[in-house]
């Protein structure tokens, strides 16, 4: 590559890490609906070029209903992987300069949180989502900078179901070809359990992910039961040694599909279920007091409220960097579950994260 473009490259990114540094950034995306689905009562009114989202309930107009939200970005149902990743890309290519990055997908279940974070399924490229796309990127670059840093990557999968911690890379079987990635202590690794392996290649990535989710599978009972009720969380450890000076730098990235936000009906939940409901409801607060304790600057930033909050800690405040994708199904039956989710986003969006609110 030529030089002079490289520098560009690097001055441009160096500038779109600036603007990221310590901040939380929210994207709203909204699904599609789906075939099948009617189309006549949607509850979004309005999305706007600049973040501007507007939604309001059909079924009951008025002032009442409609409400005006304002966040980093708004995908409307037309967007396609490839559009969302673009404006992903920057904070994945900034855990090759040595920061940690969490992205997470927040809001109910059916809204798109996995289609967003994983793709519909692994067949065809066209369709992946944020975490292909972002190991995918990872490889490029670092095989571009070969010449000057050179680069490891590691990668664990954890979900966590009822405030436990579960290795979905533990088993023995066809991965460990992979070999285990063998330092002690990569930056931002909270998982100190947790069996990580390193990847060379997409198809390395492709194996081992296939296995996390057929471990995942194999111990529910009924898997979008149990995977809309735990939290998911692919970590993707990045060493590069600096050939010239021979020093290391370190980066995380945390892609983590959340389990589903809607409110269980207290009424009719019971036994599991409650347990479950309540377990969810409890790190989902978890994680937006965390989030806002850090915009706030509170001297306690309560990371111990949840398994989650716990595994992230590394990677939520100080110079990390934090995104949300809130996903919404337009339905009218989705209005209040919209609505709260929305609320939620609300809250955790616009704040500016740990030590580098300085440089805004
Ligand atoms: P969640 O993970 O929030 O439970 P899913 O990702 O499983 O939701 O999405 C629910 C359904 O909607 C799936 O059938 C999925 O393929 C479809 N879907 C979600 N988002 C999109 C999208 N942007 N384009 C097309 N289909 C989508």
């Amino acid at each position: 590559e030529n030089y002079h473009e490289v520098l560009a490259e690097n001055r441009k990114l160096y500038n779109e890490v600036q603007d990221l540094k310590g901040n939380i950034r929210v994207y709203c995306r909204i699904r599609p609906f789906l075939p099948g689905q009617s189309q006549k009562h949607s509850t979004v009114e309005f999305v706007g070029d600049d973040g501007d989202l507007i939604v309001s309930n059909p079924l009951k107009p008025g002032k009442e209903s409609r409400k005006h939200f304002k966040f980093n970005k708004v995908f409307g149902q037309a967007t396609s992987q490839e559009e969302v990743f673009i404006d992903t890309q920057p904070l994945i290519r900034s855990v090759l300069d040595g920061y940690n990055v969490c992205i997470f997908a927040y809001g109910q279940t059916g809204s798109g949180k996995t289609y967003t974070m994983s793709g519909p399924s692994l067949s065809s490229n066209s369709d992946w989502g944020v975490n292909y796309r972002a190991l995918h990127d990872l490889f490029h670059i670092s095989q571009s900078r070969r010449t000057s840093i050179v680069y490891e990557v590691g990668v664990q999968m954890v979900e966590i179901y009822n405030e436990q911690v579960r290795d979905l890379l533990s088993s023995t079987g066809p991965q460990k070809r992979l070999g285990i990635w063998n330092i002690t202590q990569p930056n931002g690794l909270s998982v100190p359990d947790a069996s990580m392996y390193s990847v060379n290649s997409m198809t390395d990535v492709l194996e081992l992910m296939h296995i996390g989710l057929t471990n995942r599978a194999t111990s529910a009972t009924a898997l979008n039961e149990r995977s809309s009720r735990s939290h998911s969380v692919l970590s993707i450890h990045v060493r590069g040694t600096d050939l010239k000076t021979n020093s290391l730098l370190r980066g995380c990235l945390h892609l983590v599909d959340l389990a589903g936000s809607e409110r269980v009906d207290r009424s009719e939940a019971t036994g599991d279920r409650l347990k479950e409901a309540q377990h969810i409801n409890k790190s989902l607060s978890a994680l937006g007091d965390v989030i806002f304790a850090l915009a706030q600057k509170s001297a306690h930033v309560p990371y111990r409220n949840s398994k989650l909050t716990q595994l992230l800690q590394s990677s939520l405040g100080g110079q990390a960097k934090t995104l949300m994708f809130v996903q919404l199904n337009p339905d009218v039956a989705s209005y209040s579950e919209t609505i709260s989710a929305l609320k939620f986003a609300e809250r955790v969006s616009g704040v500016e994260l740990g030590a580098a609110r300085s440089n805004k």
